[in-house]
């Protein structure tokens, strides 16, 4: 028997070699409670922008670790490819599979709270609304999180979802604020990592933003700071001012994100720093509900016919939201934003100082459409955030200070909209200046591209196959995105009439 590293858990060994013994019927039978009926709705897994669909060959619904060992040791005994599905606020097919999926939605628990040292360990099903409210109870919170709060603790690790700011101490990048995770690898055996160098930190750090192609994570070791609240200013300013003063613009606070509304030409600027002063609401309900939401949903419905209103509805948004406003709040309910309807979106990770090119690239191709009577005419705005540079392997920051523009077509009423046309050309500027894309969202790159722009690419491929030699974890974005074949019955999952998937197929 080899020996056992300082960082695996000697009971899990232990616990995988016993399921090793045990006949493939009896591990059926013993994941029998947890598997979700064929006729269930949980046994098909959309995600939340109703782009992607699929329908896994089985389902399973684990609460403890010993469950999800048993789900592993089942798929690699059936040769069948694993993934985990969280809350599916992935906008692409990440979490897609016609393999076995592991739902997380039951591994929710918070496990462990140091107050003294600010480390908080929960289940990876948690979600992020959940784990506000319990790190609140204790005067905790996590430093920055991004526009909403409803996605799983182990959806938001391993795409390294990011909110935004250039603020030193407090990384915009979520994953950066993880002490440590408990991942229980392809060959059932469950090992800490984190930056110590006795845990693993090559395989932290790999995991971090790993797509969760390294293993499946149980675990997962917040440090928090202190609960605190912020004060968020906003206001509007010509794009020209914005884009000449961009560096400064960009740090003119802890927490500095912003939206670009082409069709008036101006950038609604958004600085957040923490603050004692008493809570203020900011907006009213007629502000932020009834004009925000209502009206201009009913605005965007018109446009799927006539397009040219989506230029009225652009411009009647950005004029509601024109006014000078303040608000102080808990530092969550200030990150998060109201993202109401399903949508289609996509962001990159430009290299800061190449943003003002690229926005102004942005901008004149915005504008030709806009002057042609027959151009696209695209929803409302493109979001611009910050992150530190930071050394996570696969992070989109890796190595370079960043700027993250993003854009998104609405769905009102969960209606299909056309955006492909105008993704097309989005991408095409962003890569044109360095772009990286984001993991989650749907993009073009492949292995060639993906190599060529992250300097840890190779070390990254070789400590997931050291973890993964059958590729268990592999599904057809994976396969696509890192070249990389999967375990046996990928094939069943290419050929299942099931599970043809495409962006934007199933609405
Ligand atoms: C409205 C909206 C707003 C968003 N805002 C932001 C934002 O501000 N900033 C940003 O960066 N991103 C943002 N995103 C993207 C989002 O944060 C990521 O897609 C995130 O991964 C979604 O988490 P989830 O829990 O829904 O995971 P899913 O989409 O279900 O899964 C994502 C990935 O996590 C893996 N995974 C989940 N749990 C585990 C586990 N226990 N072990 C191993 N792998 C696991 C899955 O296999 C999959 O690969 C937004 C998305 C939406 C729809």
């Amino acid at each position: 028997m080899s020996s056992i590293a300082p960082n695996e858990h000697s009971a899990s060994r232990a616990h995988a070699s016993d399921l090793k013994a045990t006949t493939t019927q009896n591990l059926y039978a013993l994941l029998a409670p947890i598997t979700v009926p064929p006729t269930s709705p949980r046994a098909i897994f959309t995600n939340w922008g109703l782009a992607f669909r699929c329908r896994p060959l089985s389902v399973f619904e684990p609460e403890t670790e010993n469950q999800c060992r048993t789900v592993i040791e089942l798929a690699r005994r059936e040769g069948v490819t694993l993934r985990a599905g969280a809350v599916g606020h992935s906008p692409s097919d990440l979490a897609c599979t016609g393999g076995f999926m592991i739902r997380t939605d039951k591994m929710n628990k918070l496990l462990h709270v140091d107050e003294a040292n600010g480390l908080v360990t929960v289940q990876p099903g948690m979600t992020l609304n959940a784990l506000h409210e319990h790190l609140a109870s204790h005067d905790l919170a996590l430093p920055s999180v991004g526009s909403i709060s409803d996605q799983s603790v182990g959806g938001v690790v391993v795409t390294s979802t990011h909110g935004s700011g250039l603020h030193p101490t407090a990384p915009s990048n979520i994953s950066l604020s993880v002490r440590s995770l408990i991942i229980i690898l392809s060959s059932g055996v469950q090992v800490t990592c984190s930056r110590d160098p006795k845990e693993d930190p090559d395989l932290f750090l790999a995991t971090l933003c790993g797509l969760g192609t390294t293993g499946f994570i149980t675990q997962v070791t917040f440090k928090c700071e202190k609960r605190f609240k912020l004060k968020e200013i906003a206001f509007n300013m010509p794009f020209d001012n914005f884009v000449d003063d961009f560096e400064n613009i960009a740090t003119s606070a802890e927490h500095v994100r912003c939206w670009y509304f082409g069709q008036r030409g101006v950038v609604r600027v958004s600085q957040c720093n923490r603050t004692s002063e008493p809570y203020k609401a900011a907006g009213s309900w007629f502000r932020n509900v009834f004009l925000t939401y209502h009206v201009v949903q009913f605005m965007l419905y018109i446009g799927r016919f006539w397009p040219q209103v989506n230029t009225w509805t652009a411009r009647f948004a950005s004029w509601v939201m024109k006014e000078h406003t303040e608000g102080v709040d808990d530092s969550w309910k200030i990150f998060n934003v109201d993202c109401r309807y399903p949508q289609h979106t996509t962001e990159f990770a430009l290299p800061l100082s190449n943003t003002p090119a690229a926005l102004r690239d942005l901008r004149t191709w915005f504008e030709k459409e806009m002057a042609d009577p027959n151009g696209i005419r695209p929803h409302f705005p493109f979001e611009v955030r910050f992150s530190e540079a930071d050394d996570v392997w696969l992070s989109p920051a890796n190595g370079r200070r960043t700027c993250w523009v993003g854009v998104a077509q609405y769905k009102p009423y969960s209606l299909p909209v056309p955006f492909q046309t105008l993704f097309a050309h989005f991408e095409r500027i962003m890569i044109a200046h360095g772009g990286r894309p984001h993991w989650a969202k749907f993009h073009p790159f492949g292995p060639n591209e993906l190599k060529e722009t992250y300097p840890m690419w190779d070390k990254f491929l070789d400590v997931r196959k050291r973890v993964d030699e059958e590729g268990l974890w592999v599904n057809e974005y994976i396969r696509r995105c890192f070249g990389v074949e999967g375990i046996g019955a990928e094939g069943a999952e290419k050929g299942d009439e099931r599970n043809k998937w495409r962006y934007g197929e199933i609405m």
